[in-house]
C-alpha cells in the first residue's frame, strides 16, 4: 500500500484557523504502540504503518496543519495558544488524525520545544483505549512512536514520544473563543465546520454532550486534571490525557495533577468546572445570539445537568460515597444497566508500566496492562491482581509539557 491520501477539510474549511507546517524529520522512530483495529476501520495497512514511510507519515515528516486556538487556562483567557506541539495530518472516513508531540509550529511559545515525553504519549494511548471499550466518549490513539530524541522534563532526559490521535473532531471550545477575537463571520464559520445549524443549537448541544460526558467520568472516577477551555471538546469526546488520574473512592477533593494547586479541577469541581466551561462557550457566541436566547439557555442548564446526572449517578450516589472502592461498586452494581467494568487503569499499576517504558525500554508490562483495560469486561483478559484496588495512595501526575 502506499500513502494514504487525507483529506483537509477542517483547514479548507477554516483556512483563517490553519497554518501549514511542513512538519520535523525525526532521526529515528521506532513504533511502540498500534491499534490495529482503529487502522483497520480506518482503512489503513498495518504492514505499511510499520514500515519506513509509514514511520515517516506517522510522525509527520509530510507535514500538516497547525490550527489556531484560544483558551482558559485555570481561569484566565489566553487570546492564542494554537497548536504548539500538535500537527493535524487531515481527515478520512470522518475522522481526523493528528500528531502531538511532533514538533514546533508557528504556535509554539518562547521556551517550549514542541515535543513530549513518550510517557505522557504512552498514558493517553492507554486511557482513551480503556474509555473507548468502557463506551465513554472519546478522542482515541492509533500509536504511540519514540522519536529517537530525548527530552528534559520533571525526571530528567526521557525518551521523546508522539501520540497519533484520532477524533471526529479537534474543534474546541477554544476555538469558538479565538474566533469570536476575530469576527463574527469566523465565529459563524466555526459554528458551520462544528457541524451545527446555528449557535443556539450548538450551544444547546455541547452542553448535552458535555454534562453528559463529565457525569460519566465521575460514575467511574475519572479526574481530567486539566479541564481548560481549549481542552474541551464540541464533538464531546474527553481530550487531553496528559495528567489525568483515576480516584478509586467517590471524594470530592481527589486531585493528581502537579500544577493544579488549588484543586480547580479537582473530581468533585468537574460539575462545576463544566458549567462554568459552558458559560465561556455562550459568552463567544454571544455575539451571534444575543442577550434574549442566552437568558434562555441560562434557564436550560441546571435540567440539562440534572438528566445528565441521574443517568450516571441518579440512585448510586450514597453507595458510591460509601464504597470504597468505585470499581468493584460498579462491577457489583452495575451502571445503569450494564456491567461496570473488571480492569481499569489505576494509578499505580500504570505509573509502574509507563516508567518501565519510558525509563528501561522495557514495554512488557504496558502491553499486559493494555490489553486488560481495552477488553476491560473481560475477566480473562488481565492476571487477578490487576482488577484489585490499590487503596486510594497518594499520586502526583504531570503534564509532561
Ligand atoms: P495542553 O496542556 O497540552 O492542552 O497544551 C496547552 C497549550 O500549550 C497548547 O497550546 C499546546 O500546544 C501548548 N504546549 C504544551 N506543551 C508544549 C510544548 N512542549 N511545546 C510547545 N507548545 C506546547
Ligand atoms: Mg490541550
Amino acid at each position: 500500500m502506499t500513502r494514504p491520501q487525507l483529506a483537509h477539510s477542517l483547514a479548507d474549511a477554516l483556512p483563517e484557523l490553519a497554518h501549514e507546517e511542513p512538519g520535523t524529520r525525526f532521526e529515528n522512530p521506532q513504533l511502540v504502540a498500534l491499534n490495529e483495529p482503529l487502522a483497520a476501520e480506518l482503512g489503513l495497512d498495518v504492514a505499511w504503518l510499520r514500515s519506513r514511510d509509514g514511520l515517516r507519515f506517522l510522525t509527520g515528516a509530510y507535514g500538516g496543519h497547525a490550527m489556531a486556538y484560544a483558551g482558559h487556562q485555570f481561569g484566565q483567557f489566553v487570546p492564542l495558544l494554537g497548536d504548539g506541539r500538535a500537527l493535524l495530518l487531515g481527515d478520512i472516513g470522518g475522522r481526523e488524525i493528528q500528531l502531538k508531540g511532533s514538533g514546533l509550529t508557528v504556535f509554539s511559545r518562547r521556551g517550549t520545544d514542541g515535543v513530549g515525553a513518550v510517557g505522557p504519549m504512552l498514558r493517553e494511548h492507554l486511557v482513551s483505549a480503556f474509555m473507548h471499550a468502557a463506551g465513554v466518549p472519546t478522542t482515541r490513539s492509533l500509536a504511540v512512536l519514540t522519536t529517537g530524541g530525548t527530552v528534559i522534563r520533571q525526571q530528567g532526559a526521557v525518551p521523546g514520544g508522539i501520540v497519533v490521535r484520532v477524533a471526529r473532531s479537534h474543534l474546541r471550545v477554544g476555538t469558538v473563543q479565538y474566533a469570536a477575537t476575530q469576527s463574527e463571520e469566523l465565529t459563524q464559520k466555526v459554528v458551520q465546520a462544528a457541524g451545527f445549524m446555528d449557535a443556539e443549537t450548538m450551544l444547546a448541544e455541547v452542553t448535552r454532550r458535555q454534562f453528559d460526558l463529565v457525569a460519566r467520568w465521575m460514575r467511574i472516577g475519572f479526574v481530567h486534571g486539566v479541564m481548560n477551555t481549549d481542552n474541551v471538546a464540541l464533538s464531546g469526546e474527553t481530550i487531553d490525557y496528559g495528567p489525568c488520574a483515576f480516584t478509586e473512592r467517590f471524594d470530592g477533593a481527589a486531585s493528581f495533577s502537579s500544577i493544579d494547586r488549588h484543586g480547580r479541577y479537582a473530581f468533585g469541581n468537574q460539575p462545576n468546572i463544566i458549567a462554568w466551561n459552558m458559560a465561556r462557550l455562550a459568552e463567544a457566541l454571544y455575539p451571534l445570539l444575543g442577550a434574549e436566547k442566552v437568558d434562555a439557555y441560562v434557564k436550560t442548564v441546571q435540567a440539562t445537568w440534572d438528566e445528565a446526572w441521574a443517568r450516571w449517578i441518579g440512585a448510586d450516589l450514597d453507595g458510591l460515597n460509601a464504597a470504597a472502592d468505585i470499581t468493584t461498586y460498579n462491577r457489583e452494581h452495575g451502571i445503569g444497566g450494564t456491567p461496570g467494568p473488571v480492569f481499569i487503569p489505576r494509578n499505580h499499576m500504570l505509573q509502574e508500566a509507563i516508567d518501565a517504558a519510558e525509563q528501561h525500554g522495557d514495554y512488557d508490562k504496558y502491553h499486559a496492562l493494555l490489553a486488560a483495560v481495552s477488553d476491560p469486561y473481560n475477566e480473562k483478559a488481565g492476571p487477578e491482581w490487576m482488577a484489585r484496588p490499590e487503596g486510594q495512595l497518594p499520586y502526583v501526575t504531570f503534564c509532561g509539557t
